[in-house]
């Protein structure tokens, strides 16, 4: 078949289809002609009627009790719920703390919480649809042990839910799904209004997960950290994650048919992790910054940073950057840097707990009082 043949194919089916479910003559004469300028106000009245349902779709999700209980079904049943005890508290506690993290910047979240749950799916991946819907998969929590990291990844998903980026940003791609779906019924078959609402439900539920728009993910990732600096967790975690990412070479090869967190989906995990450290240099007031595991404050080398039996040197780093920044934010520089059963504290904020391969508690906190 011809593209054009194919095109007027496509669009004659799904003006029969919209005019069965709208009995509307003029696209029924429109599909019958079957030239151009029928196709052409076949597609005028399917786009208006499609849009119309849609919208209203994408709105009973999105703002209705009654539809987010649905959204949060048809996921739960789509992607099976995992049983793991250990993950589901811990997305509990995440939860409970990025909830009050995004209320003390974003208030709404008290009217709209979060419905969400972990999935039973093993890639490392997590996403937020419409309604404040949102899954955890059960490999994030296999891979990623610790808990600031998840808890960085779920804040960037939160992001895209505050932000009602699948609400907004999904129109057209929703649109285009749709048209195609309703093209793909049997011609002639009947597809009364039940019929089209199913489709468009099918539709809407399958497209419905926040990804690809760099401007959105850039966003997410922005409010993820904002979010994580009104929690206790370590604002680090954000670039350790990244690090973590990086590490993995978790990225184009993985499966496109969820995207969610997925690195593949987002701006490359490397680059993010630098905006990430920036963010934590601007947070600390411009005091402190890490690259390669190597930790400077105030422009001088502090410490070059041993790996710990799970993390990298770098990715380690990022978590004593992340506890440098806080201490700086909160004018914890004001206070001496000491040592506090094994542990260099500045002021009433623990830095490092030296490991195997590190220097002496006290040698790093004697350095960090000469140049802080
Ligand atoms: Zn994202």
């Amino acid at each position: 078949m011809n593209l054009k043949k194919k095109f007027l194919a496509t669009v004659t089916a799904a003006a029969l289809s919209i005019s069965l479910t709208f009995g509307a003559p003029v696209v029924a004469e429109a599909a019958s002609a079957g030239d151009l300028i029928g196709a052409g106000i076949a597609i005028g009245i399917q786009a208006t009627q499609l849009n119309a349902q849609l919208n209203q779709k994408i709105k009973y999700y999105d703002t209705t009790e009654e539809g987010r209980q649905e959204l949060y079904d048809s996921f739960r049943q789509k992607y099976g719920v995992s049983d793991n005890a250990e993950y589901n508290a811990k997305l509990d506690r995440i939860m409970a703390n990025l909830t009050e993290g995004v209320a003390a910047v974003d208030p709404t979240i008290k009217s709209k919480p979060y419905l969400y749950f972990v999935s039973n799916q093993n890639a490392i991946n997590a996403a937020c649809s419409m309604g404040h819907v949102m899954m955890v998969n059960a490999g994030t929590f296999k891979k990623i042990t610790n808990e600031d990291e998840i808890a960085a990844i779920v804040g960037h998903e939160m992001g895209h839910g505050q932000k009602n980026h699948v609400a907004k940003g999904n129109k057209k791609h929703l649109q285009k799904a749709v048209t195609a779906s309703v093209a793909g019924t049997a011609i002639g078959a009947t597809v009364g209004g039940g019929a089209l609402t199913s489709i468009i439900t099918q539709v809407a539920l399958n497209h419905s997960v926040a990804h690809g728009d760099r401007k959105h993910e850039t966003e997410a990732d922005l409010l993820g950290f904002e979010y994580m600096t009104h929690t206790n967790y370590n604002p680090g975690a954000c670039a350790a994650v990244m690090q973590k990412f990086v590490e993995m070479e978790i990225g184009s090869k993985q499966s496109g048919a969820m995207a969610f967190f997925n690195p593949s989906d987002h701006p490359d995990s490397e680059k993010r992790r630098d905006a990430y450290v920036k963010k934590l240099y601007e947070y600390s007031k411009n005091h402190v910054t890490a690259k390669n595991a190597v930790i400077t404050v105030n422009k001088k080398t502090f410490i070059k940073v041993a790996p710990s039996s799970d993390m990298s040197a770098a990715e380690r780093s990022y978590f004593i950057l992340g506890n440098l920044a806080s201490a700086y934010h909160r004018g914890q520089d004001k206070y001496e840097a000491t040592v506090q059963n094994g542990i260099v504290m500045l002021g009433n904020q623990p830095i490092i707990e030296p490991l195997e391969g590190d220097e002496e508690a006290q040698t790093i906190a004697d350095r960090l009082n000469a140049i802080k």
